[in-house]
């Protein structure tokens, strides 16, 4: 499933070749993409519509028109969106939208599973709908492991399930989350309000870390993820316990185990990330 740093890798590639760029024509072929509108009526709202950024916030991809509306694109488990000349993107069953651009290219949407989302906004609608599903932004100046600390304050929920919680924090899904646990050696079950002053700074740099590296490695193709030039990206290979259950460890060698946390499948190091404080509780009392 694309994650922050997979969605961050797809702005990066689309900016240049959406921004200026005017909807020439556009095709939805999947009444689910756009509900409630009807797939006609969203084509005709986009046709004419200038872009003037292609912005993220989360997991969302934000495509930002002249208008001042805007395109909102959730590619949740199994889409993806290639560019390519009209006409030179291979047949595809899983196509479920295209958009001509005036500079003779398109960009296809692909979805498998399809539930991926294409919600259109007015300008006054973006902040609102944003901000009510989601929470910090962890690669932003203004998150720092005080605000990972607010967030997270008096919150019982084991720290695996608040770090998927989007309305605490944008854009983490199960891999970066895993990853970034095990980066900061804290247990995926620890309750999210106990973590130490020392243990929230080791979380937010871990946290920052994990997902500087995804998006260096252009996201991490597990399954059906690829950029938009549909080259997959090479995460996949840098991954430390996410997927690897039952291998080693790169840090101390002990086995990696998998269990479930936050209802989901999680990885972690059993002697990296021991449930109980030992090793850190001398450092700094828990905040009460
Ligand atoms: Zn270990």
């Amino acid at each position: 499933m694309p994650e922050l740093p997979e969605v961050e890798t797809v702005r990066r590639r689309l900016e240049p070749a959406l921004v200026g760029r005017t909807f020439v024509r556009v095709e939805i072929s999947d009444p689910r993409l756009v509900r409630p509108l009807e797939p006609q009526e969203a084509a005709q709202a986009l046709e004419g519509e200038r872009v003037v950024a292609v912005r993220r916030r989360g997991k969302y991809l934000i495509v930002c028109f002249g208008s001042g509306r805007s395109l909102l694109i959730h590619l949740r488990m199994t889409g993806s969106l290639r560019h390519g000349p009209t006409g030179s993107l291979p047949d595809d069953p899983h196509r479920r939208a295209v958009v001509t651009l005036d500079d003779g290219t398109d960009v296809a949407y692909r979805d498998v599973r399809r539930f991926g989302t294409w919600t259109l906004l007015e300008a006054r609608e973006l902040d609102p709908y944003l901000s009510a599903r989601l929470g910090a932004e962890p690669l932003t100046r203004t998150f720092t492991a005080r605000a990972l600390g607010t967030r997270l304050e008096g919150r019982r929920a084991p720290i695996k399930a608040a770090l998927l919680d989007q309305r605490s924090l944008a854009g983490m899904g199960n891999i970066y989350v895993d990853e970034a646990l095990w980066r900061a050696g804290i247990h995926p079950l620890r309750p999210a309000g106990e973590l130490t002053p020392a243990e929230l700074r080791r979380l937010h740099r871990s946290i920052r870390g994990a997902l500087a590296a995804g998006i260096a490695r252009q996201g991490a193709t597990l399954r059906d993820y690829a950029t938009p030039n549909g080259e997959p990206g090479t995460m996949q290979l840098e991954l430390k316990v996410y997927g690897r259950a039952g291998e080693r460890c790169p840090r101390c060698r002990t086995a990696i185990e998998k269990m479930r946390a936050g209802g989901r499948g999680t990885s972690f190091c059993p002697r990296c990330q021991p449930l109980t404080q030992e090793r850190v509780r001398p450092a700094t009392p828990t905040r009460s």
